[in-house]
């Protein structure tokens, strides 16, 4: 096979042995010589490239070739001799960064990305004290209609990270190249702002974007502004990969679980009461798996699929109206949460749901939006009030001086903290439809099953495919996310070409630890497998891994709910979906 032969080359005169079909880059890399990129991002667990050289900063000289060639995108042949940091090689990097500098903003002080900014960095690392070209600069408006993401083309460089992130791996194809030379930009369709397209929100693009022009909506001030209310009551729930990621803001190890201190600085913060998103994640699987059960007793409406993404949820609105009818119709965990705190807890507290502030910490942008849709809300008054991502948590304790990584554990509050470990193992790709397996095994069976570990179902790829014993039934499931991967596999279940019985679905690939919200990863999937390990760590080290078996969620069924199923429930706890059209 030709992907196993290898060729010989020298890199700044030491010999490498690397595959036929290897770049330039992937070959320095072997041998720890970092060439500077900047348009160029690889996922490599998700097979995710973006390597068009269109950037031009990682040229290298090739011995033999009168042109310097982009690392990135050039494969190596064998005998190849190659100069990374030729004084010629570097020049063109320098000019390359100068001419990039010189139609973008200089604001770097206020910019949401700086410090989480490739061009920023780059500079630094060229040690650039002035800026040598004065051109003409950019001047487009910015696109903040929606409740998730600001585009501000002024700052857009044009490396078409997001187009790649948008098309190839999301297949919603919002984003494409408009217009020519120096007005050339990466936009919707018609140049339309995103809330008036079928964008979905995931923030994949954001999470591409190497520059300031994509950033989330902040709402931190909001937040501030409520805790500073004496007339309000507001409470913070926390979802299950906030935890997993958050300490990287703080300079711990990616992987470090930091659930006790993440209630500690939130207390610290002000919020009247600290809960947790995985005691909705447990209510989740309470509805969700009797909705399941009822669909294989009656045999219809099969495959069943989850609805807690509400990138997902958004996607297959616009695109599969015909399949609207088989996703779950429970709410995600976020909206559950804020339905049962404006409702039992707020007649708990002997508060008017009025003033009861609901914020929610997610890793996801695609949850602003989520708790925008007008379903939401019940005579007025939001489930949900306010969204931060992990990352603006980040920005919040810092301008609070409070350094996460030095907190004592805290313990969340109640009624609304308690959790199992099928509501942490929510944070990965695999959980949902995991913790449902626990739950439907032991209804189905009625006994307390020893088997709790689905294993077939989790890590990161993007399509797993399992046949699970659920109570003597086989039961064929499906995990996947990434939504070019949802797109392919609704495709074969609409074509009558795939059955399952169950399906998870999540927009981000890997699922929420890989959140559009989250500290950015910029293509080292290496801290997304640390995440994921710690997700299932925290659930191994659980005495409760089944949701039906948390304690609060009995009780509220017991004082409130009825059983899961009810009337009320489902008033609560269950919403319908709209067919949209392709805008
Ligand atoms: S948020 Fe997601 S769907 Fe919307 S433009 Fe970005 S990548 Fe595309
Ligand atoms: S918006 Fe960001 S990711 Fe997209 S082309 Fe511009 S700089 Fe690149
Ligand atoms: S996978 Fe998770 S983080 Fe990504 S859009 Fe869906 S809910 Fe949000």
């Amino acid at each position: 096979m030709s992907s196993e032969k290898l060729l010989n080359i020298t890199i700044n005169g030491m010999p490498v042995k690397v595959k036929d079909g290897a770049t330039i880059l992937q070959a320095a890399k072997k041998l720890g010589i970092k060439i500077p990129t900047l348009c160029y991002l690889e996922l490599d667990c998700f097979h995710f490239e973006h390597r068009k050289g269109s950037c031009r900063i990682c040229m290298v000289e090739v011995e033999g070739r009168r042109n310097l060639a982009p690392a990135c995108c050039t494969p190596v042949m064998d005998k190849m001799v190659i100069q990374t940091h030729s004084p010629r090689a570097v020049n063109a990097r320098r000019t390359v960064l100068d001419l990039i500098l010189s139609d973008h903003p200089k604001d770097c002080l206020t910019c949401a990305k700086s410090g989480n900014c490739e061009l920023q960095k780059l500079a630094a690392d060229f040690k650039l004290t002035s800026v040598k070209y004065e051109g003409e600069q950019s001047t487009y408006d910015f696109d903040k209609a929606n409740e998730s993401i600001v585009r501000d083309l002024n700052k857009c460089i044009m490396c078409r990270r997001c187009e790649s992130a948008c098309n190839e791996m999301q297949t919603v194809g919002i984003l494409s190249g408009v217009r020519r030379g120096f007005e050339a930009i990466v936009a919707p369709t018609l140049e339309k702002p995103l809330d008036e397209t079928n964008c979905v929100f995931c923030g994949q693009c954001v999470a591409a974007c190497p520059v300031g022009a994509l950033t989330a909506v902040i709402r931190n001030q909001d937040v501030l502004d409520a805790l500073n209310d004496p007339k309000k009551t507001v409470v913070v729930q926390t979802a299950p990969a906030v935890r997993v990621a958050i300490g990287e803001g703080f300079g711990l190890k990616p992987g470090t679980i930091s659930t006790g201190k993440l209630v500690t600085a939130l207390r610290r913060l002000g919020f009247d009461a600290v809960f947790d998103t995985d005691f909705a994640a447990d209510l989740t699987i309470m509805e969700e798996t009797t909705e399941f059960i009822e669909r294989v007793k009656k045999g219809e409406n099969l495959p069943i699929l989850t609805s807690c993404c509400p990138g997902w949820v958004k996607f297959f609105e616009h695109q599969f109206p015909d399949l609207i009818h088989i996703p779950s119709t429970a709410k995600s965990p976020q909206q559950m949460f804020g339905a049962i705190a404006k409702t039992y807890y707020a007649q708990k507290l002997g508060v008017d749901p009025k003033d009861l502030v609901v914020v929610s910490i997610m890793p996801c942008l695609a949850k602003k939006y989520e708790a925008s849709r007008p379903e939401f809300a019940r005579d007025g008054i939001r489930d949900v009030d306010i969204v931060l991502s992990t990352r603006e948590l980040i920005i919040m304790l810092n301008e609070a001086g409070i350094q996460l990584d030095r907190l004592e554990d805290g313990e969340y509050d109640s009624p609304l903290g308690e959790s199992t470990g099928a509501a942490v193992i929510f944070g990965a790709s695999g959980g949902v439809l995991e913790a449902a397996l626990r739950t439907a095994a032991d209804w189905l069976t009625g006994q307390d099953l020893e088997k709790v570990d689905f294993a077939a179902v989790r890590g990161l790829e993007g399509t797993k495919e399992a046949t699970v014993e659920v109570a003597g039934m086989q039961v064929k499931a499906a995990v996947v996310s990434g939504l070019g991967n949802a797109r392919r596999l609704l495709e074969r279940i609409r074509s009558g070409e795939a059955q399952y019985h169950i399906i998870e679905i999540m927009a981000c690939p890997g699922g929420c630890l890989n959140g559009g919200g989250q500290p950015y990863i910029r293509g080292n999937t290496a801290i997304l497998e640390a995440r994921m390990n710690a997700i299932y760590e925290a659930d191994k080290g659980l005495p409760k891994r089944k949701s039906h078996q948390n304690p609060d969620i009995i009780k509220l069924y017991d004082e409130f709910l009825g059983k899961p199923g009810s009337h009320l429930a489902h008033e609560l706890l269950h919403t319908h979906y709209i067919s949209r059209g392709n805008a």
